[in-house]
């Protein structure tokens, strides 16, 4: 059986500077491997402490796995402090030496002996080359304990965990299991209907799990099962998505997760819609999440982000005696936004975001009210919606909420 300890190192961890996420994502990611962490510890950077917890681990642990401590610097224990446990000496590992000494030469630095230290590995162990930065993995046999040390960066220590370290696993015979998944995405049925719909599968289906995840205006499905190969997680999910399928599948929309703004892309670009927003609550979000994604200009042809009534009324064209009647948070300020932007920039759709974002009422109207226009030759549209949430969430689910609109 497998018993496996993750060590953090890192004085930092126990101030509480930064917070630990490697652990948290190791356990993961070897609980779907069908490895079990049974301890966790971490330890500051110091020599006495981490020896100790070493020892501690080599009794109860078959792989342990031990992040940070790899650097350069002086408060970087944790090679010595193993070699010290393994009774075993570090070594200069060639190739690592060669690729430091590169990166200095390559940029023309002084390599100063503290460099040095990182490439060195245990006499009679392993080690697995760092792709995404300068510290290499290294692995030592102890007494039937297979130890790994990482360097602490997470994206380094995720590279190698991923390319080097389960790869070799599954070498050696010890990966059994994989988690495989796949995305079902629905629209126009809420989550908790869904769940409901679903419920005793949910429930009672263990592999595949079924996790529903709600969006501003989806919901997915993911069904994750834990598999040794790809052909055996398919024979597993199949049945349960059909069963899901018999019940929900009206409101199938697809695999994996599109969002509404490359759908609303998609969709312009199908009909040659071209859009213009005018923002003031939402500041320019709409347009900006948009233009995340390639081919914006196809659909998009600008924005207007009026924020005073100053800029609505003399940029926009708002008549004073709307701002001055209803205010700026009301359904005729959005409604001649989108109308006279439109107009302005000439496109088939316009729409307008004015609302409240912050914590106090403005012209008689709560926080979180916001107005959507959607203007067209043929019509214009004013949508009220009240949202919850702080600024930014209001800000957000504001702009979802016009895709929305926008998409039916
Ligand atoms: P370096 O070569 O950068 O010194 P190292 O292997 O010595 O690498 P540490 O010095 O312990 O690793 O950590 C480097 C950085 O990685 C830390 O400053 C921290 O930002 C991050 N880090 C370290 N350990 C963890 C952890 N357990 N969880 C999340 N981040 C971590
Ligand atoms: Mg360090």
């Amino acid at each position: 059986e497998t018993k496996c300890e993750v060590i953090t190192v890192g004085t930092e961890l126990l101030l509480g500077q930064i917070v630990d996420t490697n652990s948290s994502w190791l356990s993961e990611v070897l609980a779907n491997s069908g490895i079990n962490v049974y301890y966790k510890q971490t330890v500051g950077d110091n020599f006495d402490r981490l020896f100790s917890v070493f020892e501690r681990a080599q009794k109860r642990s078959n792989i342990i796995f031990v992040t940070g401590g790899l650097g350069p610097t002086d408060d970087d224990l944790t090679r010595e402090v193993a070699a010290q446990l393994f009774d075993t000496q570090l070594e200069i590992h060639q190739d690592t030496m060669n690729k430091i000494e590169g990166y200095f030469i390559s940029r023309n630095k002084m390599m100063t002996e503290n460099n040095r230290k990182q490439a060195l590995g245990f006499q009679g162990g392993l080690v697995f080359d760092n792709e995404v930065g300068m510290a290499p993995a290294l692995h030592y046999e102890h007494d039937g304990t297979w130890w790994f040390f990482l360097p602490g960066v997470p994206r380094e220590m995720k590279w190698l965990v991923t390319e080097q370290i389960l790869p070799f696993f599954k070498e050696k015979g010890i990966l059994t299991k994989q988690l495989y998944s796949k995305v079902l995405s629905f629209q126009g049925i809420g989550e908790s209907t869904l769940e409901t719909e679903l419920q005793d599968l949910i429930r009672n289906q263990t592999n595949p799990t079924i996790a529903p995840l709600a969006g501003n205006s989806y919901v997915t499905l993911r069904l994750t099962a834990k598999a040794a190969t790809k052909e055996e997680s398919e024979t597993l999910i199949e049945p349960v998505e059909q069963q899901i399928m018999d019940r929900v599948g009206t409101y199938f929309t697809g695999y994996g997760h599109v969002p509404l703004e490359i759908q609303l892309l998609r969709l312009c670009q199908e009909k040659e819609i071209t859009l213009c927003s005018c923002e003031s609550v939402t500041g320019g979000l709409f347009a900006s999440t948009i233009v995340q994604h390639e081919g914006a200009s196809l659909a998009l042809k600008g924005s207007i982000v009026s924020y005073t009534n100053e800029i609505k009324e003399n940029v926009v064209g708002v008549p004073s005696s709307i701002l001055d009647e209803f205010g700026a948070v009301s359904e005729p300020c959005a409604r001649t936004m989108a109308e006279q932007t439109r107009e302005q920039f000439n496109t088939t759709i316009g729409i307008s975001f004015t609302g409240i974002a912050g914590a106090e009422p403005v012209d008689g109207q709560e926080p979180g009210t916001v107005f959507i226009g959607i203007s067209s030759k043929e019509e214009t549209v004013v949508h009220k919606v009240v949202l919850s949430g702080g600024r930014n969430d209001i800000r957000e689910r504001a702009v979802q909420e016009g895709l929305k609109y926008l998409l039916n």
